[in-house]
């Protein structure tokens, strides 16, 4: 497990998939719509947070139910939102994606105000502390005074910096990075129709850096000091969704090289990674790895409706209790199955904790209703009596439970 700091941004993407890309001034019906959290450096962190990482964003959050949406998805994830900037009187950046059932190609119209994060509320991040910094290219001057100041800060950790596409003083930012990814779009656009030409071409901006290329169904390419390397793609039996698939391949590269995996093992374990991403829509369920708790793991936050509630058996302190999980937004309260007043279960029917308006925990032998967050009676025979609460946490978005099942 590393921990991972990202820079970049976070937006909501409104996905349509239609049958083939509409003509001009036409109008379609979508086959399907997906509203997500999409953005490059927020998709390539959710996908190392299912690879076990540690991962805080950094990047400007507009506060606005949009925005307010987007954070709670990354928190769901587990990805430490402490660094984020949250900005009044912004819109989140959205984008408005056509996705082409038939080939899978993505066509995608964005919309920005939120102003770009800058370099200070990136001087109070503690940067030591991660194994891994990324960034994303985006607003190049500041950029560059923060990859210069954490270049003066960290000396060991890799810095990784992501070129998607064509913008003003990126030429100031290659020196700074230890690895360099670059988008085929970015290679298309300086006119290289070919991986190898491209990355001879970038060795001479960034003596220092390993370069890496990705290339659509072709694989990936790396340029380490002389040496091209070159992992081919693998392409699922269909491909239903290659939004993201840039970002998750540089999820796979960067979790296989923090492993401490060779080169050759992280471009393939990328195309492998960003293969898997391109046959399913979104990024969930993409690692089939079991992450590690410290507590008893309960099941994903997801797995609960918002707000919704769900009973568990457990054993803490060596006896099997009855508990129950209530998740409201990103957060969740964990109490025994244990009306104060009756000394009964509170449901009637299996994972059925909440009243009809799911305001409140309802014990359904005497009506009593609770608080969520503190598990307080507010209504009923055992008014201003508590539910017992449990110590229970949101880790890699998994549900935990932090009581030590004795041995
Ligand atoms: P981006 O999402 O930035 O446009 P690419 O299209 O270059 O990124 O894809 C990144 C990685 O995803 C590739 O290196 C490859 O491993 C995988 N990939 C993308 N498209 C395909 C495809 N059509 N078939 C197989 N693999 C693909």
């Amino acid at each position: 497990m590393a921990r991972i700091l990202g820079t970049g941004i976070a937006t909501l993407d409104i996905i349509n998939t239609v049958d083939g890309y509409p003509p001009e001034d036409s109008e379609v019906r979508a086959l399907r719509q997906d509203v997500r959290r999409g953005g490059n450096v927020a998709n390539t962190l959710s996908v190392l947070a299912q690879c076990g990482h540690r991962c805080a964003f950094a990047g400007s959050l507009a506060q606005s139910p949009d925005g307010e949406r987007i954070a709670q998805d990354l928190s769901l994830r587990g990805i430490d939102l402490r660094h984020a900037r949250r900005v009044a009187g912004a819109t989140a950046p959205t984008s408005y994606i056509l996705l082409n059932a038939r080939n899978g190609s993505r066509s995608i119209v964005h919309y920005r105000d939120l102003p770009e994060y800058d370099f200070e509320p990136f001087s109070d991040i503690p940067l030591s502390e991660f194994d891994w910094l990324h960034f994303e290219a985006r607003h190049c001057v500041e950029l560059e005074t923060m990859l210069a100041y954490a270049r003066s800060l960290v000396t060991d950790q890799p810095l990784s910096l992501e070129i998607e596409k064509e913008r003003e003083g990126l030429e100031f930012l290659y020196s700074y990075a230890d690895i360099l990814f670059f988008s085929r779009a970015f290679a298309l656009g300086r006119g290289f129709e070919e991986p190898e030409a491209f990355l001879r071409e970038a060795r001479g901006w960034a003596p220092q850096a390993l370069l890496v290329l990705a290339w659509g169904e072709a694989g990936a390419w790396a340029l380490q000091g002389d040496t091209l390397l070159h992992a081919p793609a693998f392409p699922p039996e269909r491909i239903v969704d290659t939004i993201g698939a840039g970002d998750t391949f540089i999820a796979g590269v960067i979790d296989a090289m923090v492993s401490g995996h060779p080169l050759e093992r992280a471009l393939e374990e990328g195309c492998r990674l960003a293969g898997r991403k391109i046959g399913q829509h979104g990024f969930d369920g993409l690692v089939e790895h079991k992450p590690v708790f410290r507590g008893q793991a309960l099941c994903p936050v997801t797995a609960l409706e918002d707000p919704g509630s769900r009973g568990f058996e457990v054993e803490i302190n060596g006896r099997m209790r009855s508990i129950f999980v209530v998740r409201q937004g990103a957060a969740v309260h964990a109490y025994l199955n244990h009306c104060p007043h009756a000394g009964t279960e509170l449901n009637w029917q299996p994972d059925a904790f909440l009243s009809m308006d799911r305001r409140h925990i309802l014990c359904t032998v005497h009506g009593a209703l609770f608080t969520i967050d503190s598990g307080e009676c507010v209504l009923g025979p055992c008014r201003n009596q508590s539910l017992t609460p449990l110590p229970v946490s949101i880790e890699q978005g998994h549900i935990v439970l932090n009581t030590e099942p004795s041995r």
